[in-house]
């Protein structure tokens, strides 16, 4: 069965990660001690293992809270560091290395940290114990540190040297008992000397009669009394090759070593020790009645301030939080459910309809382009008008009988050539891929997701990583199912109409922003100034004239930059009255409304290719590209959050947002006090069933 102690030391452990709160205090021995009285030899030999780091120059910065742990059936001793995820170290170098590192990671300056290192040793030859080595409380009256940080180190030492804990004041038996600053500071904090042992160390440095003196506890006693102790053998000297060196004993042959010399020299003076406890075993023993009979005291106490601290955290917890369970997973895995959940939401709106609209409009732009190019572009350019041979857009309406007319022929071919050849494979497979990726980071932003920037940074990724694994294939294959209309684009009379509504749709639109832009220039320039110069420009275009003399008279006030506004609204007006020629041609003429006269009506024709383009790109987008990234997304999350992050990722994670953190932790708070509270119950009952048996005898 476990120890009184043993169980009281994991309520106690328990108790320490809920917080530093006073009322949930179980007691701990603060060992404390000036630079040089052996506390650390006393430490150790407790523990039987070198382990504190060593050093002349405040190499305790931070409090070590060591909980001993008997394992009678365990092979050897073993440390791990909690916090730090280090378990069974078994290599006590390496502890002492890292408990250094600990120390010296708060800075030099900053002298202290309130933070404890809590490190645990699990041996068979450790009694259960739970202790805690503080900083340089005693170095302070000598160290010529600010005041202020004086301040800081007492103040850290004071609260650790608060009641329940026990007082272990180590001084050495070479200085004199008045001189020692670890019995002044437990005086301060124990005035009746309740809570004190004295531990006066290095018995062997001074005749025994006046160690006797000291341990016998008469000129400052203390009710708990002196334990005297060798901790350090001397080294043995050896003789080797001619000159006498000294050999330094480490680890267990040094442990052994100290056990050796200390029981041979207690042996020795027998007699003069007679009546006082001595012995680093008797120490443990002690220790161990001590923390046992201390922490008995405290059973009641503390389960009444558990109770208490557990009721006040349940009804903060219904106020605030009406009773709702929430971990960190459960917080994960309702979260990703609802993006799933909103990820079939998404395909339905996300229709065919949508994408195919989406797709068209991209296309659309570039039937513009193509038309501008080929049809619309420069009609009387200032600069080539002269030499331009081509037939002029304007005859195009009026040809009658189009079929022999190769000129406007190939005109159409080429453009339709450009418009089948521009690579919509990959054009709308990316834009597809974006689209979706642009819902799903707006889906995000509607849940509760978005409070988590590395989740949200997830989420992008699982869609990318889904999308772009299909990518090249996709865009090859919509390449392909859109290749016979690289040959030939066979149009029924209905699409033939429907194309020409969106036709005269999108010329109107066109003209709409051109006359906008017109608009604009206008403004800028003024309407006069910018008559003035189209008046002068066009002047210049009927004399047939190329460059512009800045310094002829005709020019003077036209700056270089008011010209180039002026050709620019020229090319407008141009422009826009050819669109409107278009516009009334592809509206109302009788021609239009036939698909066999498609080379005058290259604005309808490349419409109703446009749109074959795209319903066959989409049919395809649709089964290929959709419908996998339906199946692979929810399947590649589980895999991104699930099966990927760790616990303490989860964690951290759900901490991201403030208002979850806070119910998290309030719960884990709750869930904390609830195990103590059963524990330490279970205490309770052990004692009863005890004195029960007790009385029965
Ligand atoms: P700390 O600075 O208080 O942690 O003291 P240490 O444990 O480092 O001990 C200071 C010095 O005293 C070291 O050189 C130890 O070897 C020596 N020492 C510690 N205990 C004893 C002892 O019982 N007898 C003798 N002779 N030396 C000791």
């Amino acid at each position: 069965m476990l120890t009184l102690t043993r169980q009281m030391i994991e309520i106690r452990n328990l108790l320490s990660t809920i917080d530093h709160s006073d009322s949930l205090r179980l007691p701990s021995i603060v060992v404390i001690g000036s630079q040089s009285s052996g506390k650390s030899s006393v430490l150790e030999s407790i523990v039987g293992q070198e382990f504190l780091p060593k050093g002349s120059n405040m190499v305790t910065r931070r409090p070590i809270e060591l909980t001993l742990i008997n394992t009678p059936d365990a092979a050897g001793e073993a440390a791990e560091f909690p916090a730090l995820k280090m378990h069974n170290l078994t290599d006590f170098e390496q502890v002492q290395k890292v408990l250094f590192d600990l120390n010296m990671a708060v800075p030099e300056l900053e002298c202290i940290s309130n933070d404890p290192i809590q490190i645990t040793i699990r041996s068979p030859k450790v009694p259960d114990l739970s202790l805690v080595d503080l900083p340089g409380y005693i170095q302070i009256e000598a160290a010529d540190q600010p005041v202020e940080l004086k301040q800081r180190i007492r103040q850290l030492c004071n609260k650790y040297l608060e009641a329940p804990n026990i007082i272990l004041a180590i001084s050495a038996a070479d200085v004199d008992l008045a001189n020692s600053a670890a019995l002044r500071a437990a005086k301060m904090a124990d005035p009746r000397g309740e809570r004190t042992i004295g531990v006066v160390t290095k018995l062997d440095l001074v005749e025994p009669e006046r160690a006797r003196n000291i341990l016998v506890n008469k000129k400052y006693p203390l009710k708990m009394g002196y334990v005297g102790v060798i901790t350090k053998a001397p080294n043995p000297v050896k003789h080797s090759s001619g000159i006498f060196s000294r050999k330094q004993l480490t680890g267990y042959q040094a442990f052994v070593a100290q056990q050796n010399f200390e029981h041979t020299y207690l042996k020795e003076h027998k007699d003069e020790f007679f009546g006082t406890v001595n012995g680093t075993r008797n120490l443990k023993k002690k220790l161990m009645k001590v923390l046992e009979k201390s922490m008995a005291a405290s059973l009641r106490p503390t389960h009444y301030a558990i109770q208490q601290e557990l009721e006040e955290t349940s009804y903060q917890f219904k106020v605030e939080f009406n009773d709702r369970p929430l971990t960190p997973q459960m917080y994960l895995a309702n979260n990703i459910d609802i993006l799933k959940l909103s990820t079939t939401k998404l395909s339905q709106n996300f229709s065919r309809r949508e994408l195919r609209s989406l797709l068209k409009n991209e296309i659309d732009q570039k039937v513009l382009d193509l038309l501008a190019e080929r049809y619309w572009n420069k009609p009387f350019s200032l600069k080539d008008s002269h030499i331009n041979v081509e037939p002029d857009l304007r005859e195009l309406s009026a040809i009658s009988n189009i079929d022999d007319d190769v000129y406007w022929h190939k005109k159409l071919d080429l453009a339709t050539n450009s418009l089948t050849k521009l690579g919509i494979g990959r054009l709308s497979t990316s834009l597809v891929t974006n689209a979706i990726i642009t819902e799903i980071e707006n889906l995000v932003d509607n849940i509760e997701l978005r409070n988590h920037p590395l989740a949200k940074a997830a989420v992008r990724d699982a869609a990318k990583s889904v999308l772009s694994a299909k990518y090249f294939s996709t865009a090859d294959q919509v390449e392909n199912c859109i290749k016979p209309y690289k040959y030939e684009i066979e149009i029924e009379d209905r699409e033939w109409q429907s194309s020409r509504e969106n036709a005269v749709n999108l010329l109107k639109e066109e003209m709409r922003q051109c006359d906008e832009a017109f608009s604009l220039l206008k403004k800028q320039i003024g309407g006069r100034k910018l008559q003035q110069v189209i008046a002068y420009l066009e002047k210049l275009n009927k004399q047939k004239t190329i460059e512009i003399d800045f310094n002829s008279n005709d020019a003077l006030g036209f700056s270089p930059n008011l010209i180039q506004r002026g050709q620019d609204a020229i090319f407008l007006k141009d422009r826009l009255s050819l669109l409107k020629m278009r516009y009334q041609f592809v509206k109302n003429s009788k021609k239009c409304k036939k698909k066999e006269n498609k080379y005058q009506c290259p604005e309808i024709f490349l419409d109703a290719a446009s749109t074959k383009l795209t319903s066959t790109a989409i049919l395809f987008l649709n089964v290929e590209l959709l419908s996998d990234f339906y199946y692979n997304f929810p399947r590649e999350l589980d895999l991104k959050f699930f099966n990927n992050l760790s616990k303490e990722e989860i964690e951290t994670f759900a901490k991201e947002d403030p208002k979850i953190k806070k119910h998290i932790e309030l719960q884990e708070r709750k869930d904390l006090l609830e195990t103590a509270l059963n524990k330490i119950e279970g205490v309770l009952a052990i004692q009863r069933n005890k004195i029960n048996q007790l009385n029965k005898e």
